[in-house]
């Protein structure tokens, strides 16, 4: 499903307009400006279809895409979807924002039963920052599996790569949800997006 074209499904500001479930679903989630729309551009192959996050008192939403070709008369189900989740941690936003955030990210983390894993992008030159941790403790409390992806590894020295990933390694033990594999990637230069795909495509 990789290579076909995908399209934009909706965009959920609340529980209540959550699309019935039914394929498995994939997570995307990390700190405004991370490269998460970069990177789910990139492993989709297509620009401009999730759009970045990082304007303050943007509008919060779940933004679900599925593979083109779905639906319609026969009503077949896509072989998966993957959720584009709201950007977290601007500095500036106020704490109803964030308020908003995390209810409405926590309603869909504990309820949803065809969510198979959250990818959580954390940037490769500022590591787990609090926030992040605030997140995985979101994500433990709901019992739902994650796996950390390092992002723009092209701006970090290649042999920081390994010693970065093993402070995540570290960084994570103690995290019950945490899946221990971390993938490190760019968008900017393709590098690590097969590697992602294997595990998407192993969970679809
Ligand atoms: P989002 O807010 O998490 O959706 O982040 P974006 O995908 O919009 O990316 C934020 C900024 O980081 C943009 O200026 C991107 O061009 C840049 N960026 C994203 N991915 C990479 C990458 O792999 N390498 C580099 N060097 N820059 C990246």
């Amino acid at each position: 499903f990789f290579g076909q074209p995908w399209v934009f499904v909706r965009g959920v500001p609340a529980m209540k307009f959550l699309p019935p479930e039914g394929p498995p679903e994939i997570a995307f989630a990390g700190r405004s400006n991370v490269g998460k729309s970069s990177l789910i551009n990139a492993l989709l192959a297509q620009k401009g279809l999730a759009r970045t996050s990082n304007t303050p008192g943007r509008t919060q939403e779940l933004n679900f895409f599925v593979p083109d070709g779905y639906g319609g008369e026969t009503a077949e189900l896509p072989p998966i979807a993957v959720v584009d989740m709201p950007g977290y941690g601007y500095a500036k936003a106020p704490k109803d924002h964030v308020d908003a955030w995390t209810k409405l990210v926590f309603s869909y983390l504990r309820g949803r039963a065809s969510l198979k894993r959250v990818f959580l992008l954390i940037d490769a030159r500022h590591g787990i920052k609090k926030n992040d941790e605030e997140v995985m403790g979101l994500l433990d409390k709901a019992a739902v599996s994650y796996q950390i992806v390092l992002t723009k590894t092209d701006k970090i020295k290649a042999t920081g790569v390994p010693k970065l990933i093993e402070a995540t390694a570290l960084g994570i033990k103690r995290h019950p949800a945490a899946f221990p594999r971390i993938l490190s990637t760019s968008s900017e230069k393709g590098v690590g997006l097969d590697e992602l795909k294997a595990e998407i495509a192993a969970l679809a």
